[in-house]
């Protein structure tokens, strides 16, 4: 099974970074990370690839830098990636990045795809809809198991109660959650192998694609700081304001 694996490179979250003050773009430091959202798919994707003989491509848009975060990737055991790193892609939305991932995985072949639920920097949560759509291909999302039999994909799909089994014929894409699996650590021998595995680079023009991105951001403002709670003195009938807070609230 030819599983391609979408990954996203992301400033270190433990690292402070900063914007434009022009676009409001993050200004994207050349040692970026994996987007540890990203590792449980690339995990998800080594064992169906283990299981099925087959092979293993990342894919990944946005600004390559030194490809640590890539590299990682190829680390915990991905036979090559394909980045689509062009600047005349900055500022992307979500559709026009699903536009050219898409290009680029029907390039390489795929029976499978799969993605991360919410990435951790952009927070969309909407990519992998998009993707499967522009491919064509049913998606399968918020997957907290996945199994293949045959030409068969089948997911438990989280939901607030508990799940739902989906299934669908391949090709098909799936999104994962955090936990569906848990990722390996890389190996000595899967840092040092990685080093050499394939890289392609790609831009736009390379794939025939022209985007077009309708959102812009127009502003950002700080989020409110929390604003301090109410103190109330106990005088004997404490536990009745608080009820009556409470019910204000509606959680009880
Ligand atoms: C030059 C350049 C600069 C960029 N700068 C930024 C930036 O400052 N901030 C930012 O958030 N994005 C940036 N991008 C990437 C792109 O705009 C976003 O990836 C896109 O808008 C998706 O948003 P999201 O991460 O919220 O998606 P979500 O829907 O939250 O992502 C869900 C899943 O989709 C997959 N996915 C998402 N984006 C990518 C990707 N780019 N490559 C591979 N898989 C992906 C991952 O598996 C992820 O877990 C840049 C791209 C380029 C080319």
């Amino acid at each position: 099974m030819r599983v391609a694996v979408c990954v996203k490179q992301i400033p270190d979250p433990a690292s402070p970074y900063d914007l434009d003050p022009d676009t409001h773009f993050v200004v994207r430091p050349t040692d970026q990370v994996l987007d540890d959202t990203d590792r449980y798919g690339v995990e998800m994707g080594l064992q169906l690839a283990e299981q099925t003989e087959g092979t293993v491509t990342l894919v990944s848009m946005g600004p390559s830098g030194n490809l640590q975060g890539i590299r990682q990737a190829l680390a915990m055991g991905a036979d090559k990636a394909v980045i689509i790193d062009d600047g005349t892609l900055q500022g992307s939305d979500s559709l026009a990045t699903a536009g050219i991932l898409a290009a680029a995985i029907q390039r390489e072949g795929f029976d499978l795809v799969i993605a991360g639920t919410e990435s951790t920097d952009g927070y969309a949560g909407i990519l992998p809809q998009q993707l499967a759509e522009f491919l064509g291909v049913p998606a399968l999302t918020f997957a907290k198991k996945v199994s293949v039999e045959g030409d068969t994909v089948r997911i438990e799909r989280q939901t607030q109660t508990g799940y739902d089994e989906v299934e669908a014929p391949v090709p098909a894409l799936v999104s994962v959650t955090a936990g569906v699996v848990e990722p390996r650590y890389p190996t000595f021998k899967g840092i040092m192998q990685a080093k050499s595995k394939p890289v392609e680079t790609l831009t736009a023009g390379d794939l025939g694609v022209e985007v077009t991105t309708k959102q812009k951001i127009i502003a950002i403002r700080p989020a409110p700081e929390r604003a301090s709670g109410e103190l109330i003195e106990d005088d004997g009938e404490a536990h009745l304001k608080i009820v009556a807070l409470l019910e204000q609230a509606k959680v009880i």
